[in-house]
């Protein structure tokens, strides 16, 4: 009975452009048809096309001219994914030089195909040992190529070929690396699965391995010169040589009519003592020893891969983390730097700034928000003569009144002047103390409260009471504590003082001061401003105030409420240019407007420096595409499709940019959580620039990795593996 063609080249011609006119024509018109069960050999001398027939055979190229049909299907009108699934699937292709992936043990280089064929780890696994153990490499499991010898690293990528249960098995010279020996027993293992079912096409040029096929096809120059029946046939009748080819009978095909070596004909080998078929190892075996004439069925009865087909992302992780980026890890280091620096800046500046701004704003919240001060300038020699002779008050209460009187949308007022005097009590000495008079709403305005006792009121003013009230260092300064202050007498310059209270905690330390202009007023002194004009006159002859602090009702009209209090004072200072108005909101904000330009300049740097990163994840991606152009080859034979190809480099460099992220993130935390603990400056991490920082740098991998990740996905699998 005749077995279906499984594969039918007509007319097939192949030819290589090498430029300049110059065409190497590797087949030309070639008439093939290989049925079901047959075991071919491909013999001819070298440079005569086989290996350019095998690549078209299976579907890794495609012929310039002549039709394929494979099972029936026309080759020429499927699509890479379809043709890759072909590769994967219906094909199992064994390479004179082994082709296996060098960084993976025995049992996934077997298992490889399934993994593109969509099968779960834990299948593929399985089929990878059972196969491996089939094949004599049980003690082999976890080794890598390097750790193998020929004839075992022949026995991997013959089960590679085999995992996806493929119809046809095709080998490339499997033997030709091998010493004859190791060669015998490929060829036993090949002939065990042409027993089993399997159509088996092998190319050689050794006549000894010729003679084991059924049918012998003879390639000279690119045609075909002869197809007879070999000596494997044994009965000889069911090769089916003349049928196909109008037989070029030219006896050629006799000089391979060499007797079998005695042990190759047996399915024992003294070296490999689990043969393919060895009676009974399995249901299967059992199954497919029987009628090697029978339906082509599956060597191994594998399953046939149904699971979705294409790569999973496990895998494409797995793949770009442990045979890329850990496979070179400095390289991969060094190539995340730039991603690193760019997301580190941005999430440690940022939250720098922001801390700062949220502080300042904090203090203006504690000195209020609202406030509109009238400050005195100090003045000194010639100018403060002039501006004196223009008006002679300076800063006073009258300009309190009037502002109170003109100016609606007033809360609450103060005004202060401040005198250096030496603070004492006993033996006792503070000498930074700010002496201050203070007038009107003094707590409120400044929103700074009394802790202990209580605050200067309107009696005290207008008794000008020898009373005063103590800033917390002033007092743990004066060595008296919450208890024995209250009625303590101190003295301030010459005079005497009783304090009637302390204030509050502190309001915030020194180094928080420069920007917003604020005292530390826990250094402060407070007499009644009455008092202080009576006692201490000879301060006061700059001017009467020092400044003028006014609440306002809201934040809403700040700016032209100064302009009016401006206008107020100015008129009633007769144009003395003794004084300044001043928004500490507004000076605030200004100073946050300059800080914004910094920002500007910090996201430059960093998009500067994620583009940098960028090219250099590009770089080190084309550098690696070059490199591992065999891989690339191997897992397209294997079935890889151009998609699982692009995404493979695509998740490389996703993932290197992704970790130059995370540890870019990790970085810039512990550098600003570094500027808070070293120089108690407080930062406020933002999640969305922490977002945005590492989901742009992941951005960038993709971006730059696209087009390294293309050029791998266009490689044509020939060119790939000859390289
Ligand atoms: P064989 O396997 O029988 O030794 P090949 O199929 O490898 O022969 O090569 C057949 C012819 O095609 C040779 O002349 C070879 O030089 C040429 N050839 C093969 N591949 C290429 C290629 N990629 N570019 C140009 N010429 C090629
Ligand atoms: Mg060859």
């Amino acid at each position: 009975m005749t077995q279906p063609p499984v594969i039918q080249l007509s007319g097939v011609a192949r030819t290589y452009d090498m430029g300049g006119g110059n065409v190497v024509q590797a087949l030309r018109g070639i008439d093939l048809t290989i049925r079901a069960g047959e075991f071919v050999a491909i013999v001819g001398p070298s440079g005569s096309g086989k290996t350019t027939l095998m690549y078209l055979l299976g579907c890794l190229d495609q012929p310039d001219g002549g039709s394929y049909r494979l099972c029936g299907e026309e080759i020429a009108h499927l699509d890479d994914l379809a043709l890759s699934r072909i590769r994967n699937r219906r094909i199992g292709y064994v390479f004179q030089q082994y082709n296996l992936l060098a960084e993976i043990d025995v049992v996934d280089n077997i298992a490889l195909g399934l993994v593109y064929a969509g099968e779960p780890p834990a299948q593929r696994r399985e089929t990878g040992v059972r196969l491996a153990t089939r094949l004599g490499l049980e003690h082999r499991l976890d080794h890598t190529p390097r750790e193998l010898s020929g004839g075992q690293m022949q026995r991997v990528a013959i089960a590679r070929g085999l995992a996806c249960g493929p119809q046809i098995i095709l080998a490339d010279e499997p033997t030709g690396n091998l010493d004859s020996k190791t060669g015998a027993e490929i060829m036993s293992v090949l002939r065990d699965l042409h027993a089993q079912g399997s159509t088996v096409v092998l190319v050689t040029h050794d006549p000894t391995i010729a003679s084991q096929a059924h049918r012998v096809v003879r390639i000279v120059d690119g045609s075909i010169v002869s197809d007879e029946v070999g000596q494997g046939s044994g009965v000889g009748g069911r090769g089916s040589a003349g049928e196909e080819t109008a037989g070029q009978g030219t006896g050629v095909g006799g000089q391979w009519q060499v007797p079998h070596p005695p042990d190759a004909g047996g399915s024992t080998h003294a070296s490999d003592p689990r043969p393919l078929d060895g009676g009974g190892q399995g249901p299967d075996a059992a199954q497919a020893t029987g009628d090697s004439a029978g339906a082509p069925r599956r060597a191994f009865a594998e399953s046939p891969a149904p699971g979705p087909s294409g790569i999973g992302w496990r895998d494409l992780l797995r793949i770009a983390l442990s045979e890329g980026i850990l496979a070179h890890k400095l390289r991969s280091f060094l190539t995340m730097l730039g991603i690193v620096f760019g997301v580190a800046a941005v999430i440690a500046m940022t939250a720098i700034t922001e801390g700062g701004k949220r502080r300042q704003l904090e203090q203006i919240r504690q000195i209020g928000l609202n406030n509109v001060q009238v400050r005195s300038v100090d003045l000194e020699g010639a100018r403060l003569l002039r501006e004196r002779r223009v008006n002679p008050a300076g800063l006073t209460t009258d300009d309190l009144a009037a502002v109170r009187e003109h100016v609606p949308g007033i809360a609450a007022a103060t005004a202060w002047k401040g005198i250096k005097a030496e603070i004492r009590r006993g033996d006792k000495v503070y000498d930074r103390a700010n002496t201050l008079g203070v007038h009107g709403d003094f707590q409120q305005v400044v929103n700074f409260h009394v802790g202990s006792g209580r605050f200067l009121d309107q009696r005290d003013d207008q008794r000008r009471a020898r009373v005063c009230v103590l800033g917390g260092a002033v007092a743990e300064g004066l060595g008296l504590g919450a208890a024995d202050a209250i009625g303590a007498t101190i003295v301030v310059g010459d005079e005497p003082f009783t304090v009637v209270g302390v204030m509050g905690g502190k309001q915030f330390g020194e180094s928080d001061i420069a920007d917003a202009a604020i005292t530390d007023r826990n250094r402060d002194v407070y007499l009644p401003y009455a008092s202080l004009r009576a006692y201490f006159r000879k301060a006061l002859r700059e001017s009467p105030l020092d400044a003028i602090s006014l609440r306002m009702d809201s934040d809403a009209r700040l700016l032209t409420q100064s302009q009016e209090i401006r206008r107020i004072v100015a008129d009633l200072h007769d144009g003395a240019e003794d004084f300044v108005v001043a928004v500490p909101l507004e000076s605030l904000k200004q100073a946050q407007r300059t800080k914004e330009v910094f920002n500007v300049i910090i996201v430059v740097i960093a998009a500067i420096s994620l583009v940098v990163g960028g090219i250099g994840i590009m770089n080190i991606m084309l550098a690696t595409v070059t490199e591992r152009t065999r891989e690339i080859g191997i897992r397209r034979a294997i079935g890889a499709s151009r998609r699982d190809i692009l995404r493979q480099f695509l998740a490389e460099s996703l993932l290197i940019s992704s970790f130059g992220g995370l540890i870019g993130l990790a970085l810039g935390i512990g550098g600003g959580l570094l500027v808070q603990l070293g120089f108690a400056f407080p930062v406020a991490f933002s999640g969305w620039i922490m977002l945005l920082a590492t989901g742009t740098s992941m951005g960038v991998g993709v971006v730059f990795g696209i087009y390294p990740a293309w050029l791998a996905a266009q490689m044509n699998p020939v060119d790939a593996l000859r390289n």
